[in-house]
């Protein structure tokens, strides 16, 4: 799988540009901690100069794969890419990984929780694991207001363990596929890219398709990019209207395509608390001096920064404010 990326490896000049965006942390204290020093490790591990061990592997895996650094990089590297091929690739794993591969094993969720589903009619909602647990409540009461007979499918996408560089099976799926679906719909866009060949929509676009109104309010609200929502699927308009229909849409000094990875990413918070606390707070300073109250659009975000500030999804804040 690496092998494929020998030549954009090579491109890299070693400018250091990717460095740029990691300056505001205080956490980066080695060259590997970067997306430069992780170009290198792919390339000693491709050729062989560099054995594999768990050094190696925290480096590899010490990443969101949210490619803002690739927005800095001016030979326009696929630092995301090359780093999940070389995830695909390795052997060993971190402890906190097998932990959540195994419960994805075992259970079908990665968090080892109970997934949840309900019968209903061809709009379909998949539930994802961060959804099951954040916001299981939220989509019913949402469905129930919207007045939808939703069928609702639990369980793992797959994408995080994707992430980390395992293989997954094609369970949910094979379960999509047995049904007549009229529109897939998620919160998560992990799902929406695992799931992508049933072309899903995020909430966001669903509850806009169906021209509903909402309640105004004047509170402040700074929209958070998914760097998955907004980087990976292009959806950066659709949260934003919602929002701008409630209340007061405020932007992040860096926003759209160049907005911050909040950390939320399951399997790498989980691996690195710290430095996903840091991103957050580093998200959460800049929403108190602005006195808006974040909105995520991904539960994964949402799960992560709501431990640190004010914090509400994207629906919650339909079904709070739907007429
Ligand atoms: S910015 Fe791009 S070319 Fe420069 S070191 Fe980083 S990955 Fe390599």
């Amino acid at each position: 799988m690496l092998e494929k990326y020998h030549d954009e490896i090579l491109s890299c000049t070693g400018c250091g540009f990717c460095k740029k965006s990691y300056y505001a942390y205080k956490f980066p204290q080695k060259e590997s901690d970067f997306p430069k020093g992780k170009i290198m490790i792919s390339y000693g591990l491709l050729t062989g100069e560099l054995e594999e061990d768990m050094e190696a592997v925290k480096a590899i895996q010490k990443c969101t794969l949210c490619g803002r650094c690739e927005e800095d990089c001016p030979s326009l590297i696929k630092i995301a890419d090359v780093i999940k091929a070389t995830r695909n690739d390795l052997q060993l794993m971190l402890p906190e990984h097998e932990k959540i591969f195994h419960n994805f094993k075992e259970k079908g969720n990665i968090l080892g929780e109970e997934n949840f589903f309900k019968k209903g009619g061809s709009i379909v909602f998949f539930m994802g694991c961060l959804t099951n647990r954040e916001m299981k409540d939220v989509v019913i009461s949402l469905f129930d207001k919207l007045g939808i007979d939703v069928t609702i499918i639990g369980g793992c996408c797959g994408y995080p363990i994707e992430k980390i560089g395992r293989k997954t099976e094609d369970k949910i799926k094979k379960e999509l596929e047995e049904r007549e679906i009229e529109k897939l719909v998620m919160a998560c866009p992990n799902g929406m890219l695992a799931l992508s060949e049933f072309s899903p929509l995020h909430i966001s676009q669903f509850v806009l398709s169906l021209g509903v109104d909402f309640r105004r309010n004047d509170k402040n609200y700074i929209y958070h990019d998914s760097a998955f929502l907004g980087r990976y699927l292009g959806i950066y308009e659709e949260p934003r209207q919602i929002i701008k229909r409630i209340g007061n849409l405020l932007e992040f000094d860096e926003n759209g395509k160049m907005a911050r990875q909040c950390g939320g990413e399951i399997e790498f918070r989980m691996a690195f608390p710290d430095e996903a606390k840091e991103i957050a707070e580093y998200l959460i300073k800049e929403a108190k001096e602005k006195n808006a109250t974040i909105v995520t659009a991904s539960p994964h975000c949402y799960s992560h920064l709501k431990e640190y500030g004010d914090v509400i999804d994207i629906l919650q804040l339909i079904e709070e404010n739907i007429k």
